[in-house]
């Protein structure tokens, strides 16, 4: 399988046998989203990550997601069930116990509401329309059944709020997920490349050497996609907001928009949310579900990611299998259209190196010591099988997630030796046989360089 799964954690896969499980039925990384829950809870769930990680001896990618600039509601002891035309209000605080009042902790929200606006909360379940603002109230009328949960997402219809894009209690968050050793932060709601400079920023202040993934999933981030897609590590098709923010029918056609984006400029790109959203209830996706998926995969994403099937669903460990199930019926008899030429010379010699690989029908082996050259390969899509030698687990966990890489850990402090020893391990794992023809090489140096060639005799 080439593309890569990624779980998002929560109370339906905080123990350590289901991240296992999970694990050994394709999960290359976890998510952990900070929006909720707390530290105790997230430790508990890094726990279990490096746990099995080291139990399965496999490197496995840890994402942890800031709340950043995005809106969501307090809590409240009770789900609030509406009928289409019942009336609630918002109140400005963290915790509501009343009846029908609806606790939005956010001052700067609850102020610009006008009469007339459309509010749509929960990935779009629930769209509520304002009937009434005086000061801070504000009264809102249900415009189908529905019923609204504690900490959902909410969406104000063609509304942006002048919000921090880096809060107090992210960088709290933030802090936290450098000691834990995150691999990358999400960032939510991004809004331009100046967000992303920011956390950049944060992450040097306090030495922490996570990579970036832009959330996209504003008006502004898709207006601003280019230097977004530039300024970061990482990008992710959050379709849950994007939804909100966009019509649903725009979709499909933002999602390809945002994919080749990022595919173009060498840049890995993850697709999330409602991808098999019926098994939060069920064993078995719908039709629907699977065609989006196999979808998604020839469209050549780097990663797909679960989000509350896994975190709050009945069948995190099915919904895992099901997606590699897809996946991998995807990728048979499929090749990616990806655009290979253009780009960097790291990239021109990445897709250099691919192709003559390709052209041998051998194996490609590259030594990288931070991960950078592994991105350029993996970007051109190589349809041979791709392995990475690398000096450590960090640098694993980092490139775990991206297109068709195979990460071996072994460790050398020169390019040479870290590609014999990187073969010699391949070798011993019974992955490069007897007749088998192998490329061998790392990115592109300022002097000299070699490519070797290998066939094993
Ligand atoms: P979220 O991001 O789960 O953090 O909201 C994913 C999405 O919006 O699709
Ligand atoms: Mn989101």
């Amino acid at each position: 399988m080439n593309v890569k799964i990624i779980a998002s954690l929560g109370p339906s896969s905080r123990s350590y046998d289901i991240v296992k499980e999970m694990t050994l039925y394709g999960a290359s990384g976890f998510r952990i989203n900070f929006t909720h829950g707390d530290r105790e809870f997230w430790s508990q769930l890094v726990r279990a990550v490096r746990e099995v990680e080291k139990a399965l001896g496999k490197a496995l990618t840890l994402i942890t997601d800031l709340k950043g600039a995005s809106v969501r509601l307090g809590r409240f002891p009770e789900p609030l069930t509406l009928k289409a035309g019942d009336t609630i209000k918002f109140s400005i605080n963290k915790y509501s116990v009343q009846d029908k009042v609806v606790p939005l902790p956010n001052v700067k929200v609850v102020e610009s509401l006008e009469e007339g606006d459309t509010i749509v909360m929960d990935d779009g379940r629930v769209w509520l329309r304002v009937t009434k603002t005086r000061g801070s109230e504000v009264e809102a009328v249900a415009l189908t059944d529905a019923v609204i949960k504690p900490e959902k997402g909410l969406v104000v219809k063609d509304k942006e709020f002048d919000l921090p894009s880096i809060s107090d209690k992210d960088l709290r968050d933030l802090e936290f997920a450098c000691s834990v050793s995150a691999d990358y932060i999400g960032l939510s709601y991004v809004r331009n490349a100046h967000d992303i400079y920011a956390l950049k920023d944060h992450l040097r202040r306090l030495r922490c050497g996570a990579k970036i993934i832009a959330k996209v999933e504003t008006r502004s981030a898709v207006e601003n996609l280019n230097p977004i897609v530039e300024a970061s590590d990482a990008v992710l098709v959050a379709r849950g907001d994007l939804g909100m923010n966009f019509g649903l029918e725009e979709i499909p056609s933002l999602q390809t928009k945002i994919v080749n984006a990022s595919v173009r400029k060498g840049k890995p790109v993850i697709i999330a949310t409602q991808l098999l959203e019926s098994m939060i209830n069920n064993p078995i996706p719908t039709r629907a579900e699977v065609v989006d998926v196999h979808n998604a995969v020839r469209e050549g994403v780097d990663a797909l990611m679960l989000t509350g099937e896994t975190a709050a669903g009945k069948y995190p460990v099915e919904a895992v299998k099901w997606l590699k199930k897809i996946a991998l019926a995807a990728e048979s008899g499929w090749e990616p259209k990806i655009e290979r030429a253009g780009g960097p010379i790291k990239r021109r010699y990445a897709k250099g190196v691919t192709e003559l690989a390709e052209d041998l029908n051998a194996k490609l082996i590259i030594y990288s010591m931070k991960g950078n050259t592994v991105n350029f390969v993996s970007s051109v899509r190589p349809r041979i099988p791709f392995y990475a030698g690398v000096p450590d687990i960090r640098v694993a966990r980092s490139i775990n997630i991206l297109w068709g890489v195979v990460p071996v850990i072994v460790n050398a402090n020169d390019y040479m030796k870290g590609l014999e020893k990187t073969y010699e391990k391949l070798k011993g794992e019974g992955a490069i046989k007897f007749g088998d023809i192998s490329v061998l090489t790392y990115g592109l140096r300022e002097n000299e360089q070699l490519i070797k060639i290998m066939r094993l005799v």
